[in-house]
């Protein structure tokens, strides 16, 4: 009886929640989202592989669906009209068995175990073979070339055939001050960024240092996501994107290396947290490689739905969600090996399902509003990077990308979040959106770990779209904190890239039903008005941005 009457308090306090002169948008179903969620993340979904039997089922379920909202195709043109699908080419890369990996230090080879001193990954730049033979190492601190901080690491050095070694972070992220957001990690702290800047630099790979804390994961985390099967979107010029040789070396590895060129490490990157800093060569030291690839390429799909805009269709404004989880895996304790991903990230795409229902039974937006369902999320973001690389509408007059990923089943809470940290238009807009509902925005309690360049509307942002990834809120209307943070300390410890994360019959899905009538305010406003959101003026996305500010008149 007591807890009865507990619930029934509770109950009263959402209801009161709501009724705060909330604006009026249209309602969602948490009955519905439970049901999309429940069907995609049934175990005859096989945990929705890209490229499998899966896929198809997915497809079919998410086009079904928005059939029966009544959003038109939006993906490729076939002979003048849209297909459900934009069709995702990736390149997927094997090393074939043991490879063969050394120093050679003043003379004398010392042998490096793939996984334990090392973790390279499999060649994605094109390359069947990769033969290095006594490659010159220089050191260029956290390899950053950002001319809007007046940094870079490189100085001109030629790095040719030559091995970049370099350090995990921003320039500022030990000493917490800078021009890198501090403890905040920006996009050049990110190891895809420093892979893109070696390609770039035009050297022949790079070894990034391990160190736990900047990376934020330990050795066995980078070891099991590097030595595995590597993806790739299929690019007309991989080798512009990717170096032949992508690793990184444990910390002690890279502290013995620059020990026997007379070097100190700790020295060394004292100095590389200074604009000064000029690359290092380790003098007497080599690198080799030696091993063969096995690639092909397989074909997955992004699922696209679109309402077009009345008034400038050729303006858009885009929700995105991954469709794809983890397939069918080793099995866990209990023998289940479909990762069912019911949270990660059914529950996405059945936000965008019923985003879907609710534009289209609405009047039409004056901008386009597109739902892009996308794939291979979870194998490095590169449906949205296809999208993004390959546009179906053109990312100069796209207002913006909001993205949900893993979003909570549970109850309404008085906050919400977005993965990482930024500073642009979009997040004070949905700051103040939010605030209707008597929401207020908590910033990631752990902006160094870099959560914002992990999710898909990352792919947007690094080419100047203004983008956030929504985040569920954890102080919990019913329960507060306490409750919230333990659900997702659970969450993660237990559930996530598990087989476990399975649909529950007792997740009511009432908080993702009110926060989507927050996504859909936010989305409606911006399709129904003129303006252009903006990354604030100190951002590394800015400039990107801006370049294309013609072309938004
Ligand atoms: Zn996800």
């Amino acid at each position: 009886m007591k807890r009865l009457a507990l619930s029934l308090l509770a109950l009263s306090v959402t209801s009161a929640l709501f009724a705060a002169d909330a604006p009026t948008t249209p309602t969602f179903d948490p009955h519905r989202l439970s049901d999309d969620v429940k069907t995609l993340s049934s175990d005859a979904f096989e945990g929705r592989g890209p490229a499998t039997a899966a896929e198809t089922k997915t497809i079919d379920y998410v086009v079904a669906q928005f059939k029966a909202a009544g959003v038109q195709p939006g993906g490729d043109l076939k002979n003048g009209k849209r297909e459900w699908t934009q069709a995702v080419p990736l390149l997927q890369s094997d090393i074939a068995g043991t490879p063969s990996l050394s120093f050679t230090v003043n003379g004398k080879t010392e042998a490096l175990t793939q996984g334990q001193q090392i973790a390279v990954r499999s060649a994605l730049d094109g390359s069947k073979a990769v033969s290095i033979k006594d490659a010159p190492l220089v050191f260029v601190g956290y390899g950053v070339k950002a001319p809007e901080r007046n940094w870079d690491d490189f100085k001109g050095v030629d790095l040719k055939g030559k091995i970049a070694v370099v350090l995990i972070n921003d320039p500022d992220f030990e000493t917490g001050v800078g021009d890198f957001g501090g403890k905040a990690m920006t996009y050049y702290g990110r190891w895809t960024y420093k892979y893109e800047e070696a390609a770039r630099q035009g050297a022949a790979g790079m070894l990034i240092v391990h160190e736990t804390a900047p990376a934020s994961y330990g050795w066995a985390t980078v070891a099991n996501s590097n030595t595995n099967t590597q993806f790739d979107v299929v690019r007309d010029h991989p080798a512009s994107a990717h170096t032949p040789v992508e690793a990184w070396i444990q910390r002690d590895v890279a502290v013995d290396l620059f020990k026997s060129a007379g070097l100190d490490f700790e020295a060394l990157k004292k100095q590389a947290q200074t604009r000064d800093f000029k690359p290092v060569v380790l003098k007497g030291e080599t690198f080799s490689a030696n091993y063969k690839i096995n690639s092909k390429v397989i074909t997955s799909h992004n699922i696209v739905g679109r309402v077009e805009g009345s008034k400038r269709p050729n303006e858009t404004v885009i929700y995105s969600a991954h469709w794809d989880h983890l397939g069918v895996g080793a099995p866990d304790a209990k023998g289940d090996k479909i990762y069912n991903g019911a949270v990660d990230n059914a529950t996405g795409t059945a936000a965008l399902i019923e985003l879907a229902r609710a534009f289209a039974s609405q009047p039409k937006p004056e901008r386009s509003v597109v739902f892009l369902n996308v794939t291979a999320e979870e194998k490095g973001l590169l449906g949205s990077e296809y999208y993004a690389s390959k546009p179906l509408y053109p990312l100069a007059t796209t207002v913006a990308d909001i993205n949900m990923d893993a979003l909570d089943p549970h109850g309404p809470s008085r906050n919400f979040t977005i993965s990482g940290s930024a500073k642009l238009d979009l997040l004070d807009e949905l700051t103040t959106t939010a605030k209707q509902w008597n929401l207020v925005y908590s910033a990631d309690p752990k902006p160094e770990a870099g959560h914002f360049f992990r999710s898909d509307h990352f792919s947007f942002a690094k080419r100047g779209v203004p983008a956030v990834s929504f985040g569920s809120g954890n102080d919990w209307v019913d329960g507060g904190l306490a409750a919230g943070k333990a659900a997702e300390d659970e969450y993660v410890a237990k559930h996530y890239h598990q087989p476990s994360d399975e649909w529950q019959a007792d997740w009511p899905f009432t908080g993702m039903a009110r926060d989507l009538q927050i996504l859909y305010k936010l989305g409606s406003d911006l399709a129904n008005s003129d303006t252009w959101p903006n990354w604030s003026k100190d951002s590394e996305f800015r400039a990107s941005r801006d370049a294309t500010a013609a072309q938004r008149k």
